[in-house]
């Protein structure tokens, strides 16, 4: 087997850099501002100094706070700004965490392990969520025993205040939304819910991962905005992530608490173990130094002033996306503006959403694709803004060509989504979907051949049969051409 291995002698450090640089020329062009989210820019200069702050404390491990007072006493210092900012009581507590998913697996682990010790009846612990909120509540509850509660959005993609409080039942520990919710960017009712979770005593988290460093701002900039932050009665977390509109260096995220009555259930300490005694605050051991350092570094050299410069840029590149966006023949604009997310979808049945996506992706813009509905999100940053006329040019070009080529729906990555619609094709796309993981990390790093997969797989069509019976029937019949459509469209995605 040609595996790679460790070269026996070590190779020389500038052609290994020069290597790694051509490695970048198939990656999305991010500083030309064609990835819409991914990558939070604030310019060259703030992007030299984070390398530098980051690399003061490149070695540093936070793991063990007594041994690297500097690294707890950034961590304490970008936990109290984040509390400060977010309105916390004085009472408010958090840690860092290695980002927005690591933050929503603290909340939820703390809320179950709370509910364990304080009404340890619930066998089944279950949380109630409105279906925009971030797939890191689905991790979490995969990982962690807990069973989803998941309810449909309401009018203007907010949660459905009363179908949530009709979920709450007595094996719920806790409910959860958004501030703004990532695929349409409209913030959640924090008010209605935060009165609901007060009233049935059940803990509430906000997550404010992606607008937790925007809101503020844009809150001062006069844009009209519900209540989200600790300002609400009922609120007990919030999560915000500083690796996003914080700009500071990826892997650095805030997980905070009204107070340590919620926090301490996030805590793991053992005793028994050789290794002496063992006490983390999150999921890591090891706490890159790094991280920690330059989102204290970020935050500090920002400031309010330099957030509020780059909110203002980013709220009028918003505008100008979603105005154009609205002009455009065919399409429009999902949920009102409560954040710099422009997200739109097809108002028009002979344009196929996806068909559409695939043009801009062809056309080197880095495309989002969303579902249920069928839309494509667009995260606004400041240096977007000079790219916005470009890809409002474009776009109406992609929607002119798939008006005239309605069979685009039929290829590419639109065909995968369209199939995706049927119910039944659901579980093949999962199956698939888990092969090609299974490929990507195995030995050989190879994506299996698609065309494949489920071949001789009884499995997969047994469980179709079991589960849809006379309607499975009807659908296998359609599997082969489904598949090899479908084969075509994941081939297309290039894993
Ligand atoms: C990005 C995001 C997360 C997850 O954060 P990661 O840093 O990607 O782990 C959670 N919630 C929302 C709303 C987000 O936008």
């Amino acid at each position: 087997m040609d595996r790679v291995q460790i070269p026996a002698q070590g190779e020389d450090k500038e052609a290994l850099l020069e290597q790694m640089q051509s490695f970048r020329s198939g990656d999305a062009d991010w500083k030309a501002g064609k990835t819409w989210s991914l990558v939070y820019y604030a310019g060259q200069e703030h992007y030299d100094f984070l390398k530098k702050a980051h690399n003061l404390f490149f070695s540093e491990n936070a793991l063990n706070p007594m041994a690297f007072k500097s690294l707890k006493q950034f961590e304490s210092e970008v936990v109290q700004m984040t509390c400060s900012m977010l309105h916390g009581p004085d009472t408010a507590v958090g840690t860092m965490t290695s980002g927005g998913t690591e933050s929503i697996l603290m909340a939820v682990k703390a809320y179950r392990d709370r509910a364990r010790k304080k009404k340890p009846w619930i066998l089944r612990p279950e949380m109630v969520i409105p279906s925009t909120l971030h797939v890191a509540f689905y991790k979490a509850a995969h990982y962690f025993g807990i069973k989803t509660k998941v309810v449909p959005f309401g009018d203007d993609y907010r949660a459905d205040v009363k179908a949530m409080k009709k979920a709450i039942g007595p094996n719920t520990i806790m409910i959860a939304a958004s501030a703004p919710q990532y695929p349409h960017g409209v913030i959640d009712p924090i008010e209605e819910l935060g009165a609901i979770a007060k009233s049935k005593n059940i803990p509430f988290h906000v997550d404010a991962c992606f607008g937790g460093f925007m809101l503020p701002w844009l809150e001062k900039l006069g844009v009209p905005l519900p209540a989200w932050d600790y300002r609400v009665p009922g609120v007990t977390s919030i999560s915000a992530d500083v690796h996003k509109y914080g700009y500071a260096a990826k892997g650095a995220s805030v997980i905070t608490y009204r107070d340590m009555e919620y926090m301490k259930h996030q805590f793991f300490v053992e005793t028994k173990w050789c290794g002496g005694v063992y006490a983390s605050p999150s999921m890591p051991g090891t706490r890159p130094g790094g991280s920690i350092a330059a989102a204290w570094a970020a935050m500090r050299a920002m400031g309010e002033d330099g957030y509020m410069g780059l909110a203002a840029e980013a709220l009028e590149a918003t505008r100008m996306m979603r105005e154009g966006v609205a002009k455009i023949e065919g399409l429009k604009v999902l949920g009102q503006l409560n954040s710099t997310v422009c997200t739109w979808a097809s108002d028009d049945e002979s344009i196929d959403l996806y068909a559409v996506a695939d043009q801009m992706a062809e056309k080197g813009w880095n495309t989002d694709r969303q579902q249920n509905p069928a839309c494509v999100h667009c995260t606004v940053n400041a240096h977007n803004k000079s790219a916005v006329p470009d890809y409002l040019a474009d776009l109406q070009e992609a929607v002119d060509h798939v008006r005239a080529h309605p069979e685009l729906k039929n290829e590419g990555e639109a065909a995968m989504y369209g199939l995706m619609a049927k119910v039944p094709v659901k579980g093949l796309v999962q199956h698939s979907v888990r092969k090609v993981m299974e490929g990507m990390y195995s030995p050989s790093g190879e994506v299996p051949d698609l065309s494949k997969v489920g071949e001789d797989d009884d499995d997969v069509v047994m469980s179709f049969i079991n589960k849809y019976g006379d309607k499975a029937m009807g659908a296998l019949e359609k599997l082969e051409s489904t598949k090899n459509k479908l084969v075509g469209a994941l081939n297309f995605r290039k894993w």
